[in-house]
């Protein structure tokens, strides 16, 4: 077949589970997070074989999320829910026996009102500014809240891709101030925050992004290889142009692949003169603009026309994409689009 591959090596997953799972040492457990479909790269597939590897603890951001990971990864396993208990979540997480990870007052009453009894956890604001309850909200509800027996408190670090920056430890020792001696298993780190040490790792721990090979665990194994095919190559004189607008004008006689992937499988158009795609080790750059499901790519220096170019690959990860344009592995990954020929292997 010929349309594009994206190719997923779940064995490369897993393995950067275990590897970071041996970082946080004995007494700690790492988890999963898989929103997103798994960073784009699927979750019905990344789950599963995950939970062949032991991982007994996911995470999600929505509960629509959770409530299709359930059937794949049977009872027994944790799965929480990082937006907690939204209006209307009830009958999703009673039926799903999700863990939503309750984020203020308003949603503590919500679960405690509709679901009593079921189980929950607490997001808490350790200085983010982003999502879970602040210590003067915290203080009015840990009572009731760890009379209730909550699964888990959790809070996520800010600044963690950055080793030597003070939230760091600012909102390590807020975290201990806020759950100190409540004696609940806790979780303050994903990915970067398991870099940072044991300090910083409590009972669970939350990696994402080194799960999929990017950084900042740039020991990672990588884990997606994307193959276009070329569709179409052609000369091009010295002087014509390609592509829309005209953007590239070709300054000699070249040979430009028209290749099949575009913006709407997440190539992104800023790539257009900045990016490359790959034959093998060599580099042909991304050239005249990116359309929704073409890019132009000058492949003058090959001595034969490739069958296909690697966009991601051995030669170039997400991470060195994102770098082209000014984003990060995250967005690259979740922006692939669902057009691809899907292979795991
Ligand atoms: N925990 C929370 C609350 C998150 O929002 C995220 C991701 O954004 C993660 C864990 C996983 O983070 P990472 O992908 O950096 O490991």
């Amino acid at each position: 077949m010929s349309s594009p591959l994206l190719s997923i090596d779940l064995d490369a997953i897993v393995e950067n589970w275990r590897v970071l799972d041996a970082r946080s040492g004995a007494g700690t457990q790492s988890a999963a997070v898989v929103k997103a479909d798994a960073y784009g790269l699927g979750a019905d597939r990344v789950a599963p074989a995950l939970h062949r590897a032991g991982a007994r603890t996911f995470f999600v951001a929505l509960t629509e999320e959770g409530a299709r990971l359930r059937p794949l990864l049977g009872p027994e396993v944790e799965i929480c829910v990082l937006s907690g208990h939204m209006e209307g979540d009830a009958p999703l997480i009673e039926a799903h026996a999700l863990t939503p990870m309750l984020n203020s007052l308003d949603q503590v009453t919500r679960h405690f009102e509709t679901l009593p009894g079921a189980p929950f956890g607490i997001q808490l604001d350790t200085g983010m500014n982003r999502l879970g309850m602040e210590m003067p909200e915290w203080e009015a509800v840990a009572g009731v809240v760890l009379n209730a027996g909550p699964r888990l408190l959790m809070s996520h670090l800010a600044c963690a891709d950055e080793p030597g920056h003070p939230a760091n430890a600012a909102q390590l020792a807020e975290f201990h101030r806020m759950t100190d001696g409540t004696g609940v298993a806790r979780s303050l780190s994903a990915t970067g925050g398991i870099l940072l040490g044991r300090d910083y790792h409590f009972d669970i721990t939350r990696p994402g992004i080194g799960l999929y090979g990017c950084a900042p665990f740039t020991d990672a194994r990588p884990v997606v290889r994307l193959s276009l095919p070329v569709i179409q190559s052609r000369g091009v004189a010295a002087g014509e142009s390609v592509g829309y607008g005209y953007t590239w004008t070709a300054p000699h006689d070249s040979v430009v692949a028209t290749v099949a992937a575009g913006y709407a499988d997440g190539v992104h158009r800023r790539l257009a003169g900045k990016g490359r795609l790959w034959a093998g080790d060599t580099p042909c750059p991304i050239l005249g603009r990116v359309s929704m499901d073409l890019i132009t790519v000058d492949i003058s220096h090959l001595e034969h026309e490739p069958a296909t170019l690697d966009l991601l690959g051995p030669a170039q990860g997400a991470d060195a994409v994102a770098d082209q344009i000014g984003t990060i592995g995250y967005e690259v990954l979740t922006a692939l689009g669902p057009r691809y020929r899907r292979q795991y292997i």
